[in-house]
């Protein structure tokens, strides 16, 4: 099958963002060292990010939120209010860090877009998305953008369909396994992934074993064309 479109994942595919937000859960760390120590304060976050994700989805808003209930059950409710107030603005400052893209990014699709239509397919805070999008420059490249509240095998297929794209003509590339490779391959997609140096440890999935072909990894964002036009040519 040719390849009649591919999506990018944003977050840590494109542009950073993991590394944001373990910034703020170390400053949160050092916030709360007079309760706890830092072990106890991500095991606590963690925990409330997973009861969180039903309820408010990915993103800076749940993480927050997350935060300061970690806070208020680390200090057995006696977190002052100057401290929610600056757990907050640590929330803010992740909403205003400007758009660093990863190295190769803006070549690579610079340079796919030129051949293939593509689609920025991204899950977050609808607001906090759209602005890193506009910040990365890259916008005028996609043919699409969407910003969906989970990607599950499910979500993937109802994309396809809205777009008209069969499955096999789908090519998925992003750095969560969880999220970006696997639910596109069980619906009969095809997926590159390149990871990250750090990842979430609720994207964490894992690894391939040896000769897991049902997806290609590649180790910089750089190296996809050549892998897009082998896939494209060989089909
Ligand atoms: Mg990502």
């Amino acid at each position: 099958m040719p390849i009649d479109l591919i999506a990018f994942d944003a977050d840590d595919t494109l542009w950073h963002n993991e590394r944001h937000y373990q910034q703020a859960q170390r400053d949160l760390c050092d916030l709360l060292a007079p309760y706890a120590d830092a072990d106890a304060v991500n095991a606590r976050l963690y925990e409330a990010e997973k009861r969180n994700l039903p309820l408010f989805g990915y993103g800076m808003k749940g993480f927050t939120l997350s935060m300061i209930e970690a806070a208020i059950a680390l200090t057995d409710g006696q977190v002052r209010g100057t401290d929610v107030q600056a757990i907050i603005d640590l929330g803010k400052r992740l909403v205003q860090t400007p758009v660093e893209l990863l190295p190769g990014a803006a070549e690579t699709v610079e340079a796919l877009a030129q051949h293939y239509p593509l689609m920025l397919l991204t899950k977050g805070d609808l607001m906090d998305q759209e602005r890193k999008i506009a910040g990365s420059g890259l916008a005028r490249h996609f043919d699409a953008v969407e910003i969906v509240s989970d990607k599950t095998p499910g979500t993937y297929a109802s994309l396809l369909a809205t777009h008209g794209v069969d499955p096999a003509g789908f090519l998925m590339v992003g750095n969560s396994l969880r999220s970006d490779v696997l639910p596109v391959v069980e619906i009969g997609g095809r997926a590159v992934y390149i990871p990250y140096h750090v990842t979430w440890v609720h994207e964490q999935a894992p690894e391939p074993g040896e000769g897991d072909t049902r997806y290609h990894t590649l180790e910089r964002i750089d190296e996809l064309p050549a892998l897009v036009a082998e896939l494209d040519g060989a089909s």
